[in-house]
């Protein structure tokens, strides 16, 4: 957490209406200015340059759920302080003030959706609510909701953006990363499909765990994702990375992820693999407007999915 605040692209509203440009964002990827109902209109993507911004999980809900179809799950968790830890803050004001920032309850939304017509079990995380991070009752909701999709053999999408572990509940939040994955390991036993998806930025004890044990993994452009951000490996190893490191096309070329899908592609690429993965080939259809940016061979996906993928490539 904190650690990508740095260099974090952040949208910037002139909301002064002197000159008269009120509603004008200067994009901090390209700096070209854009408006900010434009910005609404293209999903939070930069129409100049593509920057994908990052979403609120109810913005990335209503982005991939059919409409009125998502009932949130397992809201009866909430966030206690065992530890009483405090650091320049305690916990407890740093959980007050995330409620109030956020409008959120904790760092996790998770339910049952429909996407495109097909039943789905749906977590996404919420940076805007303590950098997504992991803590008891995020572990503990992606948890309930793995074992609510292996109980209704439901295909299961997690949706990350994180900064990793939540560093106020010490091991009680590490203890989330076996707990999930050891979730996501009997879901994978019953052959129910998972698929991760990464965005800006995915990084700490959830890239190490749950968003990394996806049968497919994908990626939004250009986001972050790694264990410990650039920052703190330059300090450690006391080299620069090399460019791009540790954004999503470095990390494609390298085999961590298995595609990059714009965001505006991204429910239907969603319910192709969905159709795939549930064995339902005869209702799918050739792939037309989702676009894979940048294709690589898979070896640990099944003939048809790579079929699928090249076939994107090629596009
Ligand atoms: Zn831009």
């Amino acid at each position: 957490m904190g650690l990508f605040s740095r260099n974090k692209p952040k949208i910037k509203v002139q909301s002064t209406k002197k000159d008269g440009y009120s509603g004008w964002v200067k994009c901090t990827h390209c700096n070209e200015m854009v408006h900010a109902n434009e910005l609404q209109q293209n999903l939070h993507c930069c129409p100049k340059c593509n920057y994908h911004y990052r979403l609120s999980a109810t913005q990335r809900i209503q982005l991939l759920a059919d409409a009125e179809t998502f009932k949130e799950m397992f809201t009866e968790y909430k966030p206690v302080d065992p530890l009483q830890f405090v650091d320049t803050e305690s916990y407890v004001n740093r959980l007050e003030n995330a409620r109030k920032n956020s409008n959120r309850d904790e760092g996790a939304m998770v339910g049952h959706c429909q996407i495109t017509g097909k039943q789905v079990a749906l977590a996404v995380l919420d940076f805007s609510f303590m950098a997504g991070s992991m803590g008891s009752v995020v572990g503990e909701r992606l948890t309930s909701i793995i074992e609510y999709a292996i109980a209704k053999k439901l295909p299961l999408i997690i949706v990350s953006a994180s900064g990793g572990a939540r560093m106020q509940e010490s091991a009680l939040s590490l203890m989330q990363m076996a707990k999930t994955s050891a979730a996501l390991a009997k879901l994978h036993e019953r052959g129910i499909p998972y698929i991760s998806v990464m965005t800006n930025p995915t990084t700490g004890g959830v890239t190490a765990s749950f968003a990394s044990l996806g049968d497919v993994i994908i990626a939004e452009p250009d986001a972050l994702i790694g264990f410990a951000g650039p920052r703190v490996v330059e300090q450690t190893i006391r080299q620069k990375l090399p460019p791009g490191a540790q954004r999503s096309e470095f990390l494609l070329e390298r085999g961590m992820i298995d595609c990059i899908v714009n965001r505006h592609q991204l429910k239907e690429k969603l319910f192709q693999l969905l159709e795939l993965l549930t064995g339902n080939e005869r209702e799918y259809q050739e792939p037309s407007s989702y676009r894979v940016l940048y294709g690589q061979s898979l070896g640990k996906l099944p003939q048809k999915l790579q079929e699928l993928l090249a076939l994107a490539e090629t596009k």
